[in-house]
């Protein structure tokens, strides 16, 4: 029982340590982050407005295809109306051509609005584009910043967690578990000792009774008040050692 304490103070030794050195890097990860999400948002802006750009240009050529496919019709149109033969006939060709006349006009009007659309996504995307090479310029510096801060402590990183690896190799599942989950519950401390009859990790008193149970170092207890793990001082110092 000693030695499963004793691994289990360790372990929260070693994740004290890998945390400062976490401490170091302060908000750069998190900025790092924002900035990435930034980025991506408007880089997909610019994705969404170029699609619709294309899409208003490729419309337009159809459009335009359109038109002359009925002028050219037109013509033929035109071209009858010296061959008729009676006012039906007659009426029935002028009200084609004027019928198209009118399809043209909205298919122009149609192209005219989508020139214009794709003027005015132009001119945004144009807008924008500055402001993501800027960020992008932003994130270099924050990540190359970081990439310090990490290379400058990255041997002693690496011991600390191999250190951890092996460390915990010798905790128990379960307590590995329930330390863990504590130790995210109460961001970082999940094992801790009792200093002046109080816990350390909330400052509680603990009664003494329970003070002289866990003295024993022959079960694990949690503190009542914020449940992280008591263990004594003995347990503490052999840890430590
Ligand atoms: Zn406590």
């Amino acid at each position: 029982m000693i030695n499963r304490l004793t691994s289990l103070y360790k372990l929260q030794l070693i994740d004290d340590q890998l945390d400062e050195l976490e401490e170091l890097r302060g908000d750069l990860p998190l900025a790092v982050q924002n900035l990435e999400n930034r980025m991506n948002d408007i880089s997909r802006t610019i994705t969404e407005k170029q699609t619709e750009q294309q899409e208003s240009i490729e419309k337009r050529d159809k459009n335009e295809k359109e038109v002359d496919r009925i002028l050219e019709n037109q013509k033929k149109f035109k071209a009858q109306l010296f061959s008729v033969r009676n006012n039906k006939e007659y009426d029935a060709l002028t009200k084609e051509i004027d019928h198209s006349d009118e399809v043209v006009k909205r298919l122009s009007m149609e192209n005219d609005a989508l020139a214009d659309l794709s003027k005015k996504l132009s001119l945004e995307i144009e807008d924008i584009t500055p402001l993501l090479n800027d960020l992008q310029k932003e994130l270099e510096d924050k990540k190359a910043d970081l990439e310090q801060i990490v290379k400058t402590h990255e041997k002693e990183e690496v011991k600390l967690r191999d250190e951890r690896k092996r460390i915990e190799e010798t905790v128990k599942k379960g307590d590995y578990s329930v330390y863990m989950r504590i130790r995210k519950a109460k961001k970082g401390k999940g094992v801790v000792t009792i200093k002046r009859s109080a816990c350390s990790g909330c400052q509680n008193i603990v009664p003494s009774q329970r003070q002289l149970e866990i003295r024993r170092n022959n079960k694990l207890f949690n503190c009542e008040y914020c449940g992280r793990i008591l263990v004594s001082s003995e347990i503490a110092e052999a840890a430590e050692a």
